[in-house]
């Protein structure tokens, strides 16, 4: 095979650095592929776009809509270059672009003498960004993605010609590597490279969803022939990318599947029934869809390994324990683990409650407790006369033995790993006689997740959502404030408690050490409670404290000891104090989205009108003025503004991905994804759904791809689980 200094345009030096990015060969050039595309097409007049964004345009901030993530493109050429002295020794560079309909300005605060070197007057421009309307009407892009257009690129875009443009790294820069080379350099090798690229669909795939040949696909990538072909071309290769992905992850689940033996449990249970039939609320919709798929899975004779996601208050409580009862109908121990031992008491009493005319045992299983009374516990559970353990980690110790433990619920967990599971399964398994036995897992989660990572990075686990909330639940009612209105805001917490009611002011912790963490929590209580909220009773509520201390403060917190809880993040999961209706976060602007949403849950919970104030500076009253980077604030903004617009935790869920990107929010390592280079866990949630599908409709039809038409499948997925790289080459 050629080497790469040989082809027309490389030569040593410029190969050196195409090596560095992973390209070795004239074949990995074409499976360079473009990150975007100049097209005239799809760049709007600068007019109709300070149409578009007048239409929606905000005088005060927090109070009217904003297009939160739109990028939007426009072609122009410069007018004018002008550095801008600002007060303080800052300097602001500002170019006036020009199209035949209007004009724009293109600021930067940053690197300015860099960028002053790179523009001229009369460059054609190809801006994408958010612009800003500033009060002179004038559309405002700061910082944007630029590219300049040169004259012969020009001369193709004009006739139509949609162009690709390639990451070009500074390696490659360096060598006079730029767009337009790679484009001449892969023009040069196509025809000739193309012919060894083998199929790597088979047909019945490419026909179902209309995709073209690979060959075609990767030429219209390059080149593209029209808008239509590229973007249909664009598919078949994110498709293809996540297919592969996806049918691994199906053949591990249906290797589960055809080996592992789950518990039979007929879900005709009369203790189910007949909890049920006393309930005091109808159950929703989405918690009885819920109960049939758990029913459905345990009924099926293979162990159930599902996650259950639903907003907090959604009520995944009473789901899970009426679907403990088939179980224990059947004749099984089930086992029920919250995270803190606060929980599991909670839940403990609760259950107990709900269970008190059944002849059901309940019994708790905690750290700390007596050894007389441990003793006994274990003993109860050992020999089968409880039939519900509930607690904490502590349920999975060693020394506990269950009697034929069929069913496990893992509560306020998003994330089980796959050794904590392979752990619980041996711990289950010892308490039966036949081993081939895997006992039915529910994990459970008020953290909404979003669509594209359920499907990928969750995809080992059926997902189950409960999306309606009980029809009683009133909206937690959530306003922004700023730091100079904080008299008022502690105005309102005074007359909430004089109604009767608990407060929960939540604060971060911005220190880097935790002795000064400490210190910043102490001082901030003291200062509440001394001088703020002298005439009430304030509680504290910290990271540093011990865990019995934390338990200490919850608890009386919630037997209204105290009237306000002053807190770190640390009341996130936890307790139900229905009669604390506010919760005041302070420096809101620094808590994560899911952060706040989770903090926020904790109000709302009884049948009261509850509220969320979120406090933040000043500055972010008027994001561009502030000294704060604009993208810092803009994010602020958004964070903050989708709380006051919804309390639909996969709404936010799905704001939060677009905001922080799925590597943040998963921790990509941790979460077993491949770093995908097609698809886009943010935006690509329809391709991955189909893809899904249809990975999952090949996997059931023919779980050992045997079938002829299979074949590329499955050779493609051998190399694929070991390089991860599918496109096969002759
Ligand atoms: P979470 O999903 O956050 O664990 P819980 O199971 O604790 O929620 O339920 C919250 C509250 O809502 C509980 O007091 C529960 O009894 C109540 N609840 C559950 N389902 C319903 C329903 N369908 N209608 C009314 N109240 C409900
Ligand atoms: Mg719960």
């Amino acid at each position: 095979m050629e080497s790469l200094q040989y082809i027309k345009g490389v030569g040593p030096k410029r190969a050196e650095a195409l090596v560095k990015e992973g390209i070795l060969l004239p074949r990995d050039l074409l499976l360079y592929f473009p990150r975007s595309y100049i097209d005239r097409n799809t760049a709007s007049s600068i007019a109709s776009l300070s149409k578009q964004l007048q239409n929606s345009n905000q005088k005060d901030l927090f109070e009217s809509d904003v297009i939160l993530y739109s990028e939007f493109v426009i072609i122009a050429r410069i007018y004018m270059v002008q550095t801008v002295n600002l007060p303080g020794n800052r300097k602001m560079l500002k170019l006036v672009l020009r199209d035949n309909t209007g004009s724009v300005n293109i600021i930067f605060w940053n690197r300015i003498q860099f960028f002053e070197k790179i523009y001229q007057n009369g460059q054609l421009l190809l801006i994408s960004g958010k612009p800003e309307i500033d009060k002179y009407g004038i559309l405002n892009f700061s910082h944007p993605e630029i590219d300049i257009i040169d004259n012969e690129d020009e001369a193709l875009f004009q006739k139509g010609v949609i162009l690709p443009k390639y990451r070009i790294s500074e390696g490659m820069a360096n060598c006079g590597l730029n767009i337009k080379i790679i484009r001449q350099i892969i023009s040069n090798i196509i025809d000739k490279e193309l012919p060894h690229i083998v199929e790597s669909l088979p047909d019945y795939i490419l026909q179902q969803f209309n995709f073209p040949a690979i060959k075609s696909t990767i030429r219209n990538i390059h080149f593209p022939e029209s808008k239509e072909m590229l973007e249909v071309s664009r598919s078949r290769v994110k498709f293809e990318e996540i297919l592969y992905f996806l049918l691994h992850v199906e053949l591990s689940k249906q290797r589960i599947k055809l080996n592992d033996f789950g518990f039979v449990i007929n879900p005709k249970s009369k203790s189910a029934r007949r909890l049920y039939d006393n309930l005091p609320f109808q159950l929703t919709s989405d918690q009885k869809k819920v109960i049939r798929e758990i029913a459905d899975d345990m009924e099926s004779g293979k162990p159930m390994n599902r996650l259950l996601q639903g907003d907090v208050g959604s009520g995944k409580t009473i789901v899970a324990l009426l679907t403990m009862l088939m179980v224990i109908d059947a004749g099984y121990q089930v086992v029920f683990m919250a995270p803190t031992e606060i929980l599991a008491e909670q839940h403990y009493l609760n259950i107990k409650n709900m269970l008190k005319d059944f002849d059901i045992e309940v019994a708790q299983l905690v750290g700390g407790q007596k050894v007389k009374a441990r003793r006994t516990i274990l003993e109860k559970i050992l020999d089968g006369t409880s039939k519900i353990i509930v607690g904490t980690h502590a349920l999975f110790q060693s020394e506990v033995r269950y009697n034929k433990l069929a069913y496990v619920i893992i509560d306020e967990q998003h994330r089980f790993g796959v050794q904590q599971r392979a752990d619980l399964i041996e711990l289950a398994k010892q308490s039966y006689d036949d081993k081939q036995f895997i006992p039915h897992i529910l994990v459970m989660s008020a953290t909404p997740i979003p669509r594209t990572l359920t499907m990928t990075a969750y995809g080992d686990l059926d997902v189950s959502i409960i999306k309606s909330m009980p029809k009683n639940r009133k909206p937690i009612i959530t306003s922004i404030k700023f730091e100079s209105n904080l008299p008022e805001v502690y105005d309102f917490v005074r007359s909430q408690i004089k109604s009767g009611f608990q407060i929960y002011i939540v604060y971060p912790l911005v220190e880097k050490s935790e002795k000064m963490a400490l210190k910043a929590a102490t001082e901030h209580y003291e200062y509440l409670s001394n001088e703020i909220f002298k005439e009430f009773k304030c509680g504290l509520l910290h990271g540093q404290m011990f865990w019995y201390e934390k338990e200490d403060a919850m608890k009386a917190f919630l037997n209204k000891e105290y009237d306000i809880l002053i807190s770190t993040t640390v009341i996130e999961v936890g307790i139900d104090v229905p009669n604390a209706n506010l919760m005041i976060i302070e420096n809101a602007e620094r808590f994560g989205l899911s952060q706040l949403h989770q903090l926020r849950g904790r109000v709302g919970r009884g049948g009261d009108q509850s509220y969320c104030i979120l406090v933040t500076k000043d500055d972010f009253k008027y994001p561009l003025s502030s000294k704060t980077k604009i993208d810092d604030s803009k994010a602020v903004f958004t964070r903050l503004k989708t709380m006051t617009e919804t309390t639909d935790g996969f709404k936010i869920a799905e704001v939060d991905l677009k905001l922080r990107g799925p590597g943040d929010i998963m921790g990509t390592k941790q979460s077993g994804l491949p770093e995908f280079k097609f698809i886009d866990l943010v935006n690509d949630a329809d391709v991955i759904g189909i893809a899904k599908k249809t990975a999952y409709q090949i996997i059931e039809t023919d779980p050992l791809l045997k079938n002829e038409n299979n074949t590329i499948l499955r050779n493609n997925l051998e190399k694929y689980i070991k390089h991860k790289t599918f496109f096969d080459i002759a």
